[in-house]
Parts: structure tokens; C-alpha cells; sequence
């Protein structure tokens, strides 16, 4: 199969959904750092997860080359409309050149929400993105780049990883409508030749992540002096991966990846649960000088997720030999870092927590 570097001239306009979100907003930075000619349109719904909090630095940084417009990728017209820019009356969008990449982040994504509720999941991240598949395929971009996860493949048993050929067992159905989705835009690349490459990273931590996802939820309870949540005994172990260093990956994979590959994503940083939060303990206390046994006796075991995969674990040896990419070995700094942001955005975390989250985030 040959490999379809981009050349700068195809990433004038780059069409990113999601991109209001914890990853997105940290990859529009990151594309529209490294590609200086490209302009970002960012559709985002705004739903609970997504914020204008998360893009306001890059409307200051980026001036012109960032568009945001609010909208569903599941209202087919909305879509339309900004491929088109027929009865779409936004004088910025009419400006641009035609769309040439679509990066897809836009999904419900936290499994916990997933098990009361499957219904937003199957509409935002199955059909919304056969919306944007057909739409891409009608407008004829040079590349869909689909953002899936490591959680298709399901519970990794201790000495088992998986690469990108490995089974899809699914068990959320969170990680089942990631599963769909890769597996519909799959049979677009067989079927249509639709420019399809799919990536699946492992657990992303950093700035900007809604406080619901562990690490967030934890310090952020913790700065409050509330109980720290912990699943069951808390040894399900998670590989994390520093959100900017997926960014890099997936930038590398946008303009050097193959069509119809699918790509792995490892921080290969490995942790149990408990670890995490005891860590995070540990870093707080070294933050703030509060002995860490204050933040140890928040700790509050709860009962466990029904169908919790117990480990994730997926390789990075196509990345690493076919793109050349591979994780930076900073996790302790980067945690640190991480830490920190949340310690001195209390503004911001009043902004997302917001009215319609409170009543779940508690
Ligand atoms: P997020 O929940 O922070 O952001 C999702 C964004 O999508 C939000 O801004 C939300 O408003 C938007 N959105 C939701 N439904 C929409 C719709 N119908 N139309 C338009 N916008 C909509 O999620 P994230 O953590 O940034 O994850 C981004 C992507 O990466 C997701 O596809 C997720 O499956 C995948 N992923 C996440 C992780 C992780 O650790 N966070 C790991 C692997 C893969």
C-alpha cells in the first residue's frame, strides 16, 4: 500500500469537529502551530464537554486563521452548509477556500454517561460520523482522519497487548460506538476510496480535560476537600499518554499516515488506578504543603463500573516505524504540570463545571 504524505497546500482549510473539547481544543493549537498557512474550522455542539473557555487563547493566538461555528454533526444540513457554504451566510466561512481534511473528535465520551445512557452515543458517534463520511465523500477531501480510542479492543489481560490488527471486544457502549464508527469509515475506504485513516490512542491527560475523566475529577475534588472516588479496589490499570504528545502524533499522522491504516497511540506509561490517585495525592501535598494524609483520607472506594475492563494496553510499533513518531518519556513532569493548571484555573473550572453538570459531576 503506498503511504500519501499532504503537502501544505492541502491543509489550507482544515475541517476539525469536537474541537471545543478536551482533545480538540489542544490539537488546534497544535496544527495551526505547526502548519502556519492552515485555517481550523471547529464545529462543536457544546455539549456539557465542550467549551468556549477551551478556544479563547486560540481566537488571540490565531486571529483569522481559527473559525468556530456552533452545530450537531448529526443535523446533515448543518454539515452541509459548511462544506458547501451554500445558505451559509457566515462572511468568514464564504472566504475560505473548499474543505480539504476532516478531523473528527466530536463524540459523547465519557463511558460512565455511556451506561445510563447509550442513546447520544450511538447518534453522535456512529451516525454523526456517517454524516461526515458521506459528506466528505460528496465534497471529495484528501484525507478524514477518525479520533477512536484503545477501548475498542476491550480488556487486555496482563501479558496480552494489542496492536492494530488485534479483535475489537468492545465491552461500554462507549467503546462499542468507537467501534462501530472505525468499522463503518473502514468499508468507506474499501467501498468509496474514501481518504480514511484511524487512530487509537490510550488514556490522554492535561490541560483543558472536563472534570469527569479521573485525573481532572480527582484534583479537582481533592483542591475542594471532597471525597476522591475510586472504583472498586482501584486496580484497573490505564496507559496515559500526555494530551500534547498525542497531538504531535496525530499532527504526524494527518500528513504522513497511509489511507486505510489504522494507528496506535501509547503513552507507555502504565498505572494502576490507585497509583494514579496516590500519586496525584503526593504532588498535591508537594504543591500546596497539606500532609498528604489529609488527601489519602478523602479517598473513597465506590462501587465498581458494571463491564469495567480491568486493563487496556495497545502497542506502538506501527507509529513508530511507519511515521516515526514515539511518546516522550516526561510522564512525572507532565503530571506535574497537569496538576498545576488545574491549581490555578479555578476560573475555569467554575466555567465548565457550569449549572447542567453540576448535578453528575457531584
Ligand atoms: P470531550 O468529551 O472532551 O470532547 C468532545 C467534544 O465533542 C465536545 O466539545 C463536545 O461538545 C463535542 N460534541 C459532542 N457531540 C457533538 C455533536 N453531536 N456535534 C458536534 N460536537 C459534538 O472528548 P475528548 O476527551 O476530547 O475526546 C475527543 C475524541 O477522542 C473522542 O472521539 C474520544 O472518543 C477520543 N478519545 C479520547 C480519549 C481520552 O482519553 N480523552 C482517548 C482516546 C480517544
Amino acid at each position: 500500500m503506498s503511504i500519501n504524505y499532504l503537502q501544505e497546500e492541502q491543509l489550507n482549510v482544515v475541517l476539525v469537529t469536537g474541537g471545543s473539547g478536551f482533545i480538540g481544543s489542544n490539537f488546534i493549537r497544535a496544527i495551526l502551530s505547526k502548519h502556519t498557512q492552515t485555517t481550523v474550522i471547529n464545529i462543536d455542539k457544546l455539549t456539557y464537554a465542550g467549551n468556549t473557555a477551551n478556544t479563547e487563547d486560540i481566537e488571540k493566538a490565531f486571529g483569522d486563521r481559527y473559525i468556530f461555528v456552533k452545530g450537531d454533526i448529526t443535523d446533515k444540513e448543518f454539515v452541509k452548509s459548511i462544506f458547501s457554504r451554500n445558505n451559509n451566510t457566515n462572511p468568514r466561512l464564504q472566504r475560505q477556500p473548499p474543505i480539504s481534511v476532516v478531523v473528527n473528535f466530536a463524540a459523547e465520551s465519557h463511558v460512565d454517561r455511556s451506561i445510563i445512557d447509550s442513546s447520544p452515543f450511538i447518534k453522535t458517534n456512529v451516525t454523526g460520523t456517517q454524516i461526515l463520511g458521506d459528506l466528505s465523500k460528496q465534497y471529495n477531501i484528501t484525507r478524514f482522519l477518525q479520533i477512536s480510542t484503545d477501548e475498542v479492543y476491550g480488556d487486555a489481560s496482563p501479558n496480552k497487548n494489542f496492536d492494530e490488527p488485534s479483535a475489537l471486544q468492545p465491552s461500554s457502549p462507549y467503546a462499542a460506538s468507537k467501534a462501530a464508527a472505525d468499522l463503518l469509515l473502514l468499508s468507506y475506504f474499501r467501498t468509496y476510496h474514501l481518504p480514511v485513516i484511524i487512530t487509537r490512542s490510550s488514556n490522554n491527560f492535561g490541560p483543558y480535560q472536563f472534570p469527569e475523566k479521573l485525573i481532572p475529577l480527582i484534583i479537582t475534588k481533592a483542591i475542594s476537600g471532597e471525597n476522591l472516588p475510586i472504583y472498586g479496589a482501584g486496580n484497573q490499570s490505564r496507559d496515559w499518554i500526555y494530551v500534547q504528545d498525542n497531538c504531535e502524533a496525530l499532527t504526524q499522522i494527518l500528513t504522513d499516515g497511509t489511507n486505510g491504516n489504522i494507528y496506535n497511540i501509547s503513552g507507555n506509561h502504565e498505572l494502576s488506578n490507585l497509583d494514579m490517585v496516590l500519586t496525584i495525592c503526593q504532588i498535591l501535598s508537594d504543591k500546596t504543603g497539606i500532609p498528604v494524609d489529609q488527601y489519602y483520607n478523602l479517598i473513597k472506594h465506590v462501587k465498581d463500573r458494571p463491564g469495567h475492563d480491568i486493563r487496556y494496553s495497545c502497542v506502538n510499533n506501527k507509529i513508530m516505524s511507519e511515521i516515526g513518531w514515539q511518546p516522550k518519556k516526561n510522564f512525572t513532569e507532565r503530571l506535574e504540570y497537569t496538576v498545576d493548571w488545574y491549581l490555578s484555573s479555578n476560573e475555569w473550572i467554575q466555567r465548565v463545571i457550569g449549572a447542567n453538570s453540576e448535578k453528575y459531576y457531584s
